[in-house]
């Protein structure tokens, strides 16, 4: 039984091995696509979920890797958070979105997500101060969506942060809203205009017996009475839609309306003056 177990611990140790190769091999590959400009953003509308009409579109980065394709922001952004490439791609990330945004007609919105580790860099205020003013874009055209999770961080610091930001105009987001493990206290003070409803309360929502609904509901109650805003992510379909616009969320974003797509393609709708999708799915 022990020389099993000797056995059972090898391989798993050379799997580790593996993974660790991997992952260090990504992380070199990610190092040379950002200077190599191999990073696109793809945008998914914003759309008000009682009129169809969109608010807004939410930046997401994607990484075209020459020999594995289009590689998901969920691989390599914890990736590049450990090897401290999210300061240059979130730079990037936030001057691309708010570059592309100035030319948008229609006065649309774009959401950046910014990660914990960005948040905790007092330097922040400043790169986001720089990208609206190396591209024009007009403060409250940009929303910047934070996850619950800096509150785990020193709260004065935390406080400052929220307060600079503020301070230049921008609007923020509270992302993924639920689903962290802070306490509400947090909600006292930060300055939120928007939660955003995690997809994991919307998937399931729709079926008997699910709790997801009286959730959901509690959350619209709080954002009203806080004076904020809501987006619930993820709906893929009608019913979801359905559901959702009945529990009172001022806005969705998912399949049902958009998958995200080009900043090309963006343009054209924009374009179109007040531009407004007929939900499907
Ligand atoms: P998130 O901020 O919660 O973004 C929403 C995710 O849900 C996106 O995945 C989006 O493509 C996906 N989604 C939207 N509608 C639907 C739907 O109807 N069904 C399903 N199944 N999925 C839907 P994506 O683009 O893969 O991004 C994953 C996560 O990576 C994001 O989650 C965000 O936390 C992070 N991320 C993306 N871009 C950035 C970035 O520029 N900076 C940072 N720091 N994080 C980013
Ligand atoms: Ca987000
Ligand atoms: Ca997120
Ligand atoms: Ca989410």
């Amino acid at each position: 039984a022990k020389g099993g177990g000797r056995g059972r611990f090898r391989f798993y140790s050379s799997d580790l091995h593996q993974a660790a190769e991997d992952r260090r091999a990504l992380e070199e590959d990610l190092r040379d696509a950002l200077a190599r400009g191999q990073m696109e953003l793809s945008y998914q509308p914003v759309v008000h979920s009682q009129s169809n009409m969109v608010t807004g579109v939410e930046a997401l980065v994607r990484w075209l890797h020459p020999e594995r394709g289009i590689i998901s922001p969920s691989m390599f952004i914890p990736i590049a958070e450990e090897a401290n490439l999210i300061w240059p791609l979130g730079e990037w990330v936030l001057r691309k979105a708010c570059e592309d945004a100035a030319r948008w007609p229609g006065g649309l919105r774009v959401a950046v997500n910014v990660s914990p580790i960005q948040f905790a860099n007092e330097n922040l205020p400043k790169i986001v101060a720089n990208a609206l003013a190396a591209t024009g874009l007009s403060p409250d055209r940009l929303e910047l969506e934070i996850t619950e999770s800096v509150f785990l961080g020193d709260s004065a610091e935390t406080a400052r942060m929220f307060k600079a930001l503020k301070g230049l105009g921008v609007r923020l987001a509270l992302d993924d809203f639920g689903t962290g493990y802070s306490s509400l206290g947090y909600l006292q003070s930060a300055p939120f205009d928007k939660i955003k409803i995690d997809q994991s309360f919307v998937r399931g929502a729709t079926e008997k017996g699910s709790r997801n609904a009286a959730i959901i509901a509690a959350i619209v109650a709080l954002a009203e009475a806080l004076d904020m805003e809501t987006t619930a992510e993820g709906i893929e379909s009608l019913d979801q839609l359905d559901l959702i616009r009945k529990l009172g969320v001022s806005h969705v974003q998912g399949y049902v309306y958009s998958k995200p797509v080009a900043d090309g393609e963006l343009v054209e709708h924009a374009e179109a003056g007040s531009w407004t999708i007929k939900p499907s799915g």
